[in-house]
């Protein structure tokens, strides 16, 4: 039986992790399998099942890594060692962070002048139910709506911002909203509004609905 050692490989003899292998007096066929399936699967747990308590298993993979060697080091095959990387690589990335901005940008699509949800009829954030609508007007306004969010285009999947309204800007002078403000809070009633109110009314006679068509 061959004595295994890593001078194959070109490592300085002597390397101090190389004396701890716990493989040193394993025969190195055993972590050159030929196969992956099989008999080889045995084989190959064989292989492992020395690895596994080996000291030096950490820097037996790092070298394999800078090596890019084949069979089995560090207790892990070759292609293992790949997606071992891989999946490191991807733990280490920051994940994007989850916004209003971003979820609103992931679930949706421009069309026709309009911005379509696409995606779920709720969203949560930090233990909060939102519905599409609020989270458009907040991404937007840059702050929570006052009352319902309303579309005031006719498309129900619709989250453009500008095509959005709540309680206090619907209330703005010239609208309807705004004239009933000044019927609730007692406050004179502006030409604006009185012609918003008048123009809504006339609407409603002709259209049987008081939204203004686009
Ligand atoms: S990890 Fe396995 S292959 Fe590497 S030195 Fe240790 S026993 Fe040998
Ligand atoms: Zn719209
Ligand atoms: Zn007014």
């Amino acid at each position: 039986m061959t004595r295994f050692t890593y001078n194959v490989l070109d490592t300085p003899r002597g390397d101090a992790w190389q004396d701890l292998a716990a493989c040193r007096d394993e025969d190195p066929e055993l972590f050159f399998p030929k196969g992956s399936e099989g008999p080889w699967i045995l084989a190959i747990e064989q292989a492992k099942a020395v690895c596994r308590p080996c000291p030096v298993a950490a820097e037996c993979l790092r070298f394999a890594l800078d090596t890019h060697s084949d069979g089995i080091f560090g207790g892990l095959t070759q292609p293992e060692r790949v997606s071992a990387v891989r999946a490191a690589h991807r733990r280490r990335q920051p994940r994007a962070e989850r916004t209003f901005a971003s979820v609103l940008n992931a679930s949706t699509t421009s069309a026709g002048g309009h911005l379509l949800w696409s995606g779920t009829a709720q969203v949560c954030f930090a233990g909060r139910a939102y519905t599409p609508r609020q989270l458009a007007f907040i991404v937007d306004r840059n702050r929570q709506p006052v009352g319902r969010v309303l579309s005031t285009c006719d498309f129900d999947r619709c989250v453009l911002p500008s095509h959005l309204g709540d309680d206090a800007e619907r209330a703005r002078c010239g609208t309807r909203p705004g004239y009933q403000k000044h019927l609730r809070e007692n406050t004179e009633i502006c030409a604006p509004c009185r012609q918003a109110n008048t123009d809504a009314d006339n609407r409603l006679r002709r259209t049987g609905t008081t939204k203004a068509t686009a």
